[in-house]
């Protein structure tokens, strides 16, 4: 999609730390690392946020954790992570193309907010 910024890490019009990729999705380092293990995996099909997902995507998102479970063990998250997806304003959602925040690396006391 055009004006997207996730879209243009999947073209590759705008740069990214990879640290995998598929047919289906892309994961690469955040910007802004929220913790010493911050990835992000997207979908490379345009989705908006969870919000918009339907029976349709049951398969895509269901590969997408099998990846992050996969590279949890590669990138040696031992002592554990935090999937996160943040959907809509109140979620403080600010990239709208559907990603899951990956982070680990340090105590995440905060359970929920
Ligand atoms: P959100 O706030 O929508 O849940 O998450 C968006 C994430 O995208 C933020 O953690 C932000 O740091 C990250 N981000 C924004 N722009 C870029 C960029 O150009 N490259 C990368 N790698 N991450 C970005
Ligand atoms: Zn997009």
């Amino acid at each position: 999609m055009e004006d997207c910024l996730f879209c243009s890490i999947v073209s590759g019009a705008i740069p990214s730390k990879k640290v995998y990729e598929d047919d289906l999705c892309l994961a690469f380092r955040d910007i802004n690392p929220l913790a010493p293990t911050h990835v992000l995996v997207i979908p490379k099909e345009h989705i908006a946020s969870c919000a918009e997902l339907s029976e349709e995507h049951e398969a895509l998102i269901g590969h997408i954790f099998t990846v992050i479970a996969k590279l949890a063990k590669e990138l040696g998250l031992k002592n554990g992570f935090r999937v996160v997806s943040n959907s809509g304003v109140d979620a403080g959602q600010t990239v709208g193309h559907l990603h899951f925040h990956v982070l680990a690396g340090k105590p995440m006391n905060a359970k929920m907010v």
